[in-house]
C-alpha cells in the first residue's frame, strides 16, 4: 500500500489513543499491518530481484534503480506526511508530536523491510516473515493499474475524512 496511505492512517491511529504517544506509535504500527491485509495495489519497487534463497524469494540490489525508487517512496512518504498535518492543523506541539509519531509509526513497517532486505538477520527477519503473513496475496498489478491507483485513493480520502472527525 501506498506510504502516504499508511502515514494518514498512522497519525489517525495515534490520535485515537493520543493521550500516550508510545502507545500510538505502536497503535500506529499496526495500523500498517491492518491495511496491508486489505487487497490493494502497489506501484513496483523495481530494485527488488528475485532470490530463491531469500523469503518471497525477494531481495533488493543497491543500485541505480534503488535511487528511483528512494526518491519514489520519498515523494510519496512526503505527501503522506503533509496530508496528515493538512487536515490535523495541530493547535499545539503536544498534538505535532503525535501526529509525527503516528506518521512514522504507519510508515516504518515498509521501512524495516528494507533493513530486512539488506541486513537479513534478526529481529528483522521475524518482522519481515510477520509482514509478508499480514499482507494481502491479491495484488493490483498491471491490467489493473486503474482500478488498483483507484481504489487507493478512495481508501486514502475515506481514512483522511475518519481522521479528519478524530482529528475535530
Ligand atoms: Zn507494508
Amino acid at each position: 500500500m501506498m506510504l502516504a496511505t499508511h502515514a494518514v492512517a498512522g497519525a489517525a491511529a495515534a490520535l485515537i489513543v493520543r493521550s500516550n504517544p508510545i502507545l500510538g506509535f505502536f497503535v500506529a504500527c499496526a495500523s500498517h499491518f491492518l491495511l496491508d491485509a486489505i487487497p490493494h495495489w502497489d506501484y513496483p519497487i523495481r530494485s527488488l530481484e528475485h532470490d530463491p534463497k531469500t523469503l518471497r524469494g525477494i531481495r533488493i540490489s543497491f543500485d541505480r534503480l534503488f535511487v528511483k525508487d528512494f526518491f519514489r517512496a520519498g515523494v510519496d512518504a512526503s505527501i503522506g506526511a503533509a496530508l496528515s498535518f493538512a487536515i490535523i492543523r495541530p493547535a499545539d506541539g503536544y498534538t505535532a508530536l503525535i501526529a509525527s509519531l503516528g506518521i512514522i509509526g504507519g510508515m516504518i513497517p515498509d521501512f524495516l523491510q528494507l533493513v530486512y532486505y539488506a541486513l537479513k538477520r534478526e529481529p528483522f527477519i521475524s518482522i519481515q516473515r510477520f509482514h509478508s503473513w499480514t499482507h494481502s496475496d491479491i495484488r493490483l498489478y498491471g491490467t489493473h493499474n486503474i482500478v488498483g491507483i483507484g481504489s487507493q485513493i478512495v481508501l486514502m480520502l475515506l481514512i483522511s475524512f475518519s481522521m479528519f472527525n478524530l482529528a475535530t
